[in-house]
């Protein structure tokens, strides 16, 4: 179990400034995918909780007063906010690798990365971006003005908890939005630990709610009502399909940021090492339960036997185990469900032809027997039309398919529904220059994989999404645009005769 002390236990649904438990009285156990025990429970939100929690940010934004906020104290209370966060890392970081099995490496980076997001947004939202429109007439002053969107309601999944729900709260209180926050349901803790810092913090009451459930108890309160303003979404397709499907109803805003299957191209002029390294990371990272991991490596027929075997080496060496020991590379699966829903994958590749190269089993160590852990997998001699090269498997599964031809290789690399990331290696500036171009992919890596920063754009074409997180389509995300015409000298403009 976590301590007391760092859950700061208690009601763990927190509507209109206070900490409240749900009204049904429901909860829900907080399983360790490392080891099977529960380490927490929180309250189990029901619709009426959410229906609550919907009219606190409603109320806050029409009259609470808080979207008229000077800039000045949103931007105080977001740096208050990050320096609360730096000061809790080490609570934190433990929390996020309890809850999600991911190691306490990563966690720290994911913790690093939201500090630097409010901080980013808090700069964002004191240099706003309000511009004056020149009509040609002086007595015409024209302005194009940003304004909070409203109500958001901000759904996050569970393989970067924390940071997928930063991402959405910190620019919507730039923009002056109110909202309700729900976390996944499988891994709610560290946004309960960030809401705990963000009361403290002194947020306005019914400015920030947070409520956890499964969608299917809560999710048409949040998304299938006039009062939200702005349905911000990061899952799956399958969820995001529902989603958009119910804001359509009320014409209601979405951000939809959802899964991908990313190729990562390797080309013979590549520098060999590094190009192993970074396949092998883009792929087993968080056990491959990454959005923009590269679980599709496409490489040049005439290196490929050296280089599936030099990665097949490297999975082998990565040592799996509970992300609390520091010994560990990568954690397990989130859950005992999510690892039944990847070896489905592994059975269906095998029976669709694809070679297994290594892994495609649990770990044989009897200390891992209670977690979820999958081993480093890889399919080669896998063809396009596979559904394990088709579809996200979440796991960590890498499938190889071979080119001989730069065409070839771009016909591949954009043979997807998604569209969130690719990578592409080669010593050869200017195919580089064309492939960074030519691929279909919200973020495209060249020479590098896996890296952002808060003050660029993160999204995907096609089925992966629609709209942008991060950098200024971040914040704009959560603002209507406004213009206003102001004539200072109005005059009878004589358009209709008045005889
Ligand atoms: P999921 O779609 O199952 O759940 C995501 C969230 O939606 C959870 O909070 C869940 O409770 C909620 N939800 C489920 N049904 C709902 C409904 N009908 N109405 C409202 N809310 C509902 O996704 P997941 O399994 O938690 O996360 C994994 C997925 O997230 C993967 O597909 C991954 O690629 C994607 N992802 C995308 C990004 C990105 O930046 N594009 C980042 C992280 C994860």
């Amino acid at each position: 179990m976590l301590s007391d002390d760092e859950l700061c236990c208690g009601p763990s649904l927190y509507i209109d400034g206070k900490w409240t438990n749900a009204l049904g009285g429901g909860t829900r156990d907080i399983v360790n995918p490392a080891d099977g025990t529960v380490i927490a429970t929180v309250d189990e939100a029901d619709r009426a909780d959410a229906v609550a929690a919907v009219a606190a940010a409603r109320a806050a934004f029409d009259t609470g007063g808080w979207p008229a906020t000077p800039v000045s104290e949103r931007v105080g209370l977001l740096l208050r906010i990050a320096d609360s966060l730096a000061a809790e890392r080490d609570r934190l970081a433990r929390i996020e690798t309890l809850d999600t099995g991911k190691t306490l490496r990563e966690s720290y980076i994911d913790v690093d990365d939201v500090i630097a997001v409010f901080r980013y947004y808090a700069h964002l939202a004191a240099t706003g971006a309000d511009r004056l429109v020149d009509i040609g007439d002086p007595a015409i002053v024209s302005r194009v003005v940003r304004e909070p969107v409203g109500v958001c309601a901000l759904i996050a999944p569970w393989n970067y908890p924390l940071l997928q729900m930063s991402w959405k709260i910190a620019p919507a209180l730039a923009a002056g939005c109110t909202m309700v926050a729900k976390p996944s349901e499988v891994t709610p803790l560290s946004t309960i630990a960030l809401v705990r810092l963000i009361d403290r913090a002194g947020v306005p009451p019914g400015v920030v709610n947070l409520i956890q459930s499964s969608g299917a108890r809560v999710g048409s309160a949040l998304t299938d009502t006039p009062d939200v303003d702005l349905i911000s979404f990061t899952g799956g397709a399958a969820t995001g399909e529902i989603i958009a499907g119910k804001a359509a109803r009320h014409i209601t805003r979405v951000a939809l940021e959802l899964g991908g299957k990313n190729p990562h191209i390797v080309f013979p002029d590549a520098d060999f090492d590094s190009a192993v390294d970074a396949v092998l990371t883009g792929a087993f990272l968080h056990s491959g339960q990454v959005c923009s991991a590269g679980t599709r490596l496409i490489v040049h027929e005439s290196i490929a036997d050296e280089f599936v075997a030099a990665l097949a080496g490297r999975a082998r060496a990565i040592r799996v185990g509970p992300g609390l020991d520091p010994a560990s590379e990568t954690g397990p699966l989130v859950s005992e469900a999510h690892r039944a829903k990847v070896e489905a994958y592994v059975a269906l590749g095998i029976a669709g032809g694809a070679r297994l190269v290594t892994g495609g089993a649990r770990p044989d160590d009897p200390a891992l027997r209670d977690g979820s852990f999958y081993l480093p997998t890889i399919f080669d001699h896998c063809h396009r039309l596979m559904r394990i090269v088709q579809e996200e498997t979440f796991g960590p599964i890498l499938t190889v398919e071979r080119f001989t031809t730069d065409d070839e290789a771009l016909m591949l690399g954009n043979d997807t529904a998604y569209g969130l990331a690719a990578g592409v290696r080669t010593a050869d500036l200017a195919r580089g220059e064309r492939f960074t171009r030519a691929l279909r992919h919200g973020t495209v890596w060249l020479n590098d994989f896996g890296y952002y920063t808060p003050a660029a754009e993160w999204g995907g074409f096609g089925r992966s999404g629609i709209g942008r997180e991060l950098g200024p389509s971040g914040l704009a995300e959560y603002q209507e645009t406004k213009h206003i015409w102001h004539n200072t000298a109005p005059a009878v403009g004589g358009w209709f005769t008045d005889n």
